[in-house]
């Protein structure tokens, strides 16, 4: 089967042209869409699952309009270790250890990775506008066809700080 030939291609291609017939041209319709199939494939390359697996998973679980929710942001290009991809949630979770989330916001340690309950002054999202403030982390699951934006956890805090210092030591 081709990808324009599934399930979520064509819901979301319907969408895109329902809005072009109504489109006033301020935003390239068809240019989201082609992005979408290009980074379904892009991530079946990344973790050896089928790119219509990934895009019919992806309209599924899709419940807003598709020009915000395709984005950089909710997607990540998965390169390097910015996305860290597991086989099911058992493993996500075994790589977490214990439930102890840093917030982005007021740097506490949060028991849920994606609403602070840290402190009861600190109400911080990780699906909030500001997504982590570039201080999360993002996780996919395979098993699940989907990928996160998380609080960082706890137990990868010490990965993130060796990194950084091996860099911080590239330069002297
Ligand atoms: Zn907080």
């Amino acid at each position: 089967m081709k990808i324009t030939e599934c399930e979520g291609y064509k819901k979301l291609s319907a969408s895109v042209e329902s809005d072009e017939q109504r489109g006033s041209g301020a935003h390239d319709y068809r240019g989201k869409l082609a992005w979408t199939v290009a980074r379904a494939e892009h991530y079946a390359q990344k973790t050896g699952l089928s790119a219509i697996d990934i895009l019919n998973a992806w309209e599924k679980s899709r419940d807003y309009w598709y020009m915000n929710y395709y984005q950089d942001a909710n997607q990540p290009e998965i390169k390097g270790d910015n996305v860290r991809v597991f086989d099911t949630v058992e493993d996500l979770k075994a790589a977490i250890g214990e439930a102890k989330f840093r917030c982005p916001s007021c740097g506490g340690v949060s028991t849920n990775p994606y609403e602070c309950n840290a402190s009861q002054d600190c109400n911080w999202k990780s699906y909030g506008l500001f997504g982590t403030m570039g201080k999360g982390a993002n996780v996919f699951v395979k098993s699940e066809l989907r990928g996160q934006e998380i609080f960082t956890p706890v137990a990868w805090e010490h990965d993130n700080a060796k990194v950084a210092d091996e860099s911080d030591h590239d330069g002297r």
